[in-house]
This record gives structure tokens, C-alpha cells and sequence, in this order.
């Protein structure tokens, strides 16, 4: 069994306008990194487009209407202040989240071990009625629904090391006693939510927030004694990964200070807990991240522990 490689190349053509950090040399630059020698055994696989049957069960169609609406047929739509669409972004939303239910497909049936997807836009800001925050539809929830509707999956974690909290996830998942939502991000930062006491209805929203100029110990002090211990109680049949990597110490949009090692050891720690609980299941889906360079760093680095998970 492999680590399977999710992505398309329409998820370059989600074009959101001159200057914006969420643009499409970010997955470039993801995908060249794992174009080297070291990721020939990674199996690549296009994703497919999301169906509506798969978004719905994490967002109602009113949302799918709102968001498909706003694409524009030429230039650029703004959806909020900083959520950009193009004539791309339908096309590029609906194989960013249909990547993560083929990559739960492929955990799930035994084709691959463990999988990461390549997509743009990213999906933890996108509320279960709401887009915001350059996502469009939560990729990661869609794919978490998707795991108990066609296999079985019933209890499934949800681990968020983006630098910025995972609103739309923890929106999702709030209600929900079968779901974990685990979050490390800085704060105050936005979106302005994540704070310790926010738990869920049924304690299944665990957060973790960091000061500012945090670094590597903090991180791996609230992963070993939060995130880690609650996902081993929660005892999941899947582990899916939000997988920013904007809490680098070299990405503009925050101000935490990890390096590359700090995402190896949390892969490495999330990787011994699936073995553990849910047969090394993992589906990991790129959020942010904004420094190129360490973006592509970073990200190739957590594939490569993937590939050893
Ligand atoms: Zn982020």
C-alpha cells in the first residue's frame, strides 16, 4: 500500500486576482516539490469533481446555490473581502473537495495507506452556511461525512495545524459527537475564533491557541498534552489532516515559528495514533500556507512522513 497523491490542474485555474496570497503558484510550487526523485513512488491519481449528493451532507444546497452563483462568466467576484472567485473556481472548489472523498475512498478500500491532496481553495474557513476566508466548500468535512456515508467510518478526527483556527470545520462538526475537530493555530489571529473554552456540544471541539512568536516547543507541548491525548481517547476510524502550513516561521500571514521538523514530528505522531486506532488511515488536504518557498518545503516534507507513516 502507497500514499496516493490527489490533485488537478483546474485547481490552477481558481484565479483570484493580482496579489492575493491564496493564488495558484502556491500549489505549483507544492506540486514541484513532489515532482522530485524521492516522490517517484507516489501514486498520483486526478481527482474527481465532488457531487452535490457528497457536498450536502456538510453544507446545505443554499450554500452550493450561493457559492455557484457568484462565479463569475469573465474577470474576478468578490464573495467577501478577501474570497476571490474566477470563472475557474466552481470547476476548481468541486475537484478540491471531490480529491479528499476519492482520497477517503482510497484510505477506506485499502488501495492506498495513507493519501494527501493537492487542492486550491482551501476549505477549513467555509462555514456550513457560509464561505469565507478564501474556502469556498470544507473540503475536510465533506471528505469526513463522505467516510461514514460510504464506508462505514462512523467516528472520525479531524487534526488542523493551519496557523489560522478552523471556523467552518469546528462549525460543522459542532454538533456532531461522532466528529473531533483538533486545532493548534495562533491567536488572537483570524478568524477571531478557537479559543481553549470552545468545545463543542459534546466536548468534541478540542483547541489549542498560541501566542504569538510561539515556536516549536509550545507546538509539540500542546500536540503531546492536548490534541494528541484527545484524539487517542476519541479513538477515531479515520485521522484527516488540514494541512496549512502557514505557521512556518517564514510565512507573511502570521507570526508563529515552526520549521519544516516541527510538521515532520507532528506527521510522525498523528501517523503512530492511526496505527493505533484506525489501521494508519490517513487523508491529509492542503489549507494554507504563503511563503512559496516554504510552503513547498514544508509540504514535502509531510508528504515524505506520510510516505514512511
Ligand atoms: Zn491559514
Amino acid at each position: 500500500m502507497f500514499t496516493t497523491l490527489f490533485t488537478h490542474a483546474a485547481c490552477l485555474d481558481h484565479d483570484t486576482g493580482l496579489g492575493h496570497p491564496e493564488c495558484s503558484d502556491r500549489l505549483r510550487a507544492v506540486l514541484a516539490a513532489l515532482e522530485t526523485e524521492e516522490f517517484h513512488m507516489l501514486e498520483r491519481q486526478e481527482a474527481p469533481r465532488a457531487t452535490v449528493e457528497q457536498l450536502l451532507r456538510a453544507h446545505p444546497q443554499a450554500h452550493i446555490d450561493r457559492v455557484m452563483a457568484a462565479i463569475p462568466a469573465a474577470d474576478h467576484a468578490g464573495i467577501d473581502g478577501d474570497t476571490v472567485v474566477s470563472p475557474g473556481s466552481g470547476e476548481a472548489a468541486l475537484r478540491a473537495a471531490g480529491a479528499v472523498v476519492a482520497a477517503v475512498d482510497s484510505v477506506a478500500s485499502g488501495q492506498s495507506r495513507n493519501a494527501f491532496c493537492a487542492v486550491r481553495p482551501p476549505g477549513h474557513h467555509a462555514e456550513r452556511e457560509k464561505p469565507m476566508g478564501f474556502c469556498l466548500f470544507n473540503n475536510a468535512a465533506v471528505g469526513a461525512y463522505h467516510a461514514r456515508a460510504a464506508h462505514g467510518l462512523q467516528r472520525v478526527a479531524v487534526v488542523d495545524f493551519d496557523v489560522h483556527h478552523g471556523n467552518g470545520t469546528q462549525d460543522i462538526f459542532q454538533f456532531d459527537p461522532d466528529m473531533l475537530y483538533c486545532s493548534t493555530h495562533q491567536s488572537p489571529l483570524y478568524p477571531g475564533t478557537g479559543d481553549a473554552g470552545e468545545k463543542g456540544e459534546y466536548g468534541n471541539c478540542v483547541n489549542a491557541p498560541l501566542p504569538a512568536m510561539a515556536g516549536s516547543p509550545e507546538f509539540r507541548h500542546a500536540m503531546t498534552h492536548v490534541i494528541l491525548p484527545a484524539i487517542d481517547h476519541f479513538r477515531p476510524d479515520l485521522l484527516i489532516i488540514s494541512a496549512g502550513f502557514d505557521a512556518h516561521s517564514r510565512d507573511p500571514m502570521a507570526s508563529l515559528h515552526l520549521i519544516d521538523d516541527d510538521f515532520v514530528w507532528a506527521t510522525r505522531k498523528l501517523g503512530e495514533l492511526a496505527r493505533t486506532h484506525c489501521g494508519a488511515r490517513i487523508v491529509s488536504v492542503l489549507e494554507g500556507g504563503y511563503n512559496l518557498r516554504a510552503l513547498a518545503s514544508a509540504s514535502a516534507a509531510h508528504v515524505r512522513e506520510l510516505m514512511y507513516c
